[in-house]
């Protein structure tokens, strides 16, 4: 899927353009059409997975589409648990509506209020705050927010753990009844669904696998080199005596089953997991790979999701995976259980921008390997 299928305006998509961003994550795709239509929405999810554009994204095409005339006034809430949080959210609000025209602001504690109290006169029409200090500021007098349209609550769990249950409900309460809600929290313990109840009306709800930053144990590098050159590359990486067991990722059916033909010509014992293959033929890959007596398994994203195979010593990416959460799900399958691995990805020109979005999920950059 693409950004531009998202029926978002060409602004929004130009700066999402310019963030680099080419597919939107697995949150943003299902969230978005979502708060579009104007729905309610839970969503399980936590950093790192792109739930702040999946909320900022449709936010700014609200506040854009559905201009309004006279001062600016807050129509946008966005409550979140930290001060590092709020300047990261503003941030995004920033750079995704940089052709907007629309303003936001944060309003934090542990700094003084004066500039966030005169960035509020001057008029913003969204305010990314953590509740005490936005509190603070409403029972001063320095904030109305009787024209919020969409309140999103970031990091609940986070917030309810902080103690912010309160001072959120109070806040809660002096908004307009008819508004937009949207709430994300990374787990779903009680609390957070008694809450979810109160506030949300026949939300949609999005849950997206956790997408955890990538083991430490694992290394990992990158190897620019042509498509047509990548076979013998994995050949010669299958020469390593470290690589004893190596899970090589392929991003289609197709694409597994001529890999692992090429690699039984070669003489390496070589067994493919995917989805068309007979739960019976599956399993019997998978064995053979657990005890060894393939020493390669080729696998699609979706027949490897759960795999839980100790000691796979190299994952290789034959293939960047076009969804950056792919990415850290694959080499997950490496470095478990104490042991350490060794993940490679076989990039070739048209798949430097894939590349280039793992590495802003994962604030890392790959090292080149050779
Ligand atoms: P978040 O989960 O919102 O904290 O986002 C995590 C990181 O992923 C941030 O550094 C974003 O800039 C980045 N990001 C968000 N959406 C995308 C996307 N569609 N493609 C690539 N990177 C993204």
């Amino acid at each position: 899927m693409l950004f531009s299928e998202l029926k978002l305006d060409p602004k929004l998509l130009a700066a999402v353009g310019q963030e680099g961003y080419t597919t939107p994550t697995p949150i943003q795709a299902r969230a978005i059409p979502e708060v579009l239509a104007g729905r309610d929405l839970m969503g399980c999810a936590q950093t790192g997975t792109g739930k702040t554009a999946a909320f900022a994204l449709p936010i700014l095409q609200h506040l854009m589409t559905r201009a309004v005339t006279g001062p600016r006034r807050i129509r946008a809430l966005v409550l979140v648990p930290t001060r590092e949080l709020a300047a990261q959210v503003n941030d995004s609000f920033s750079a995704y509506g940089r052709h907007s025209g629309l303003r936001s602001a944060v309003v934090v504690g542990g700094v003084s209020q004066g500039p966030q109290v005169t960035a509020l006169r001057a008029g913003v029409d969204i305010v990314v705050a953590a509740p005490g200090r936005l509190l603070d500021l409403m029972q001063q007098g320095h904030v109305r927010l009787d024209a919020v349209e969409i309140l999103v609550l970031d990091e609940a769990d986070r917030m309810l753990d902080m103690g912010f249950i309160q001072p959120i409900r109070r806040i809660v309460s002096t908004l307009p009844k008819v508004r937009q809600n949207l709430m994300f929290s990374a787990t779903m313990p009680n609390d957070i669904r008694a809450l979810a109840d109160t506030i949300l009306k026949t939300p949609a709800f999005v849950a997206v696998d956790r997408v955890a930053a990538p083991a430490a144990k694992v290394e990992q590098k990158v190897y620019y080199v042509e498509r047509q050159k990548k076979l013998g590359l994995l050949l010669r990486v299958l020469e390593r005596p470290d690589a004893f067991r190596v899970l090589v990722f392929s991003r289609t059916k197709h694409g597994a089953d001529k890999l692992a033909r090429k690699l039984r010509v070669a003489r390496v014992d070589a067994e493919v997991l995917h989805g068309n293959k007979s739960q019976g033929a599956r399993t019997r890959a998978l064995d053979n790979f657990k005890r060894g007596r393939a020493r390669v398994l080729v696998a699609t994203d979706v027949a490897a999701r759960g795999l839980d195979v100790d000691d796979v010593s190299h994952v290789i990416n034959f293939d960047i995976p076009n969804e950056p959460e792919s990415y850290v799900h694959r080499i997950g399958r490496t470095g478990r259980a104490g042991a350490t691995g060794l993940a490679l990805s076989f990039c070739d020109h048209d798949e430097r921008g894939f590349l280039r979005d793992i590495e802003r999920l994962t604030r890392m950059p790959l090292a080149v390997a050779g």
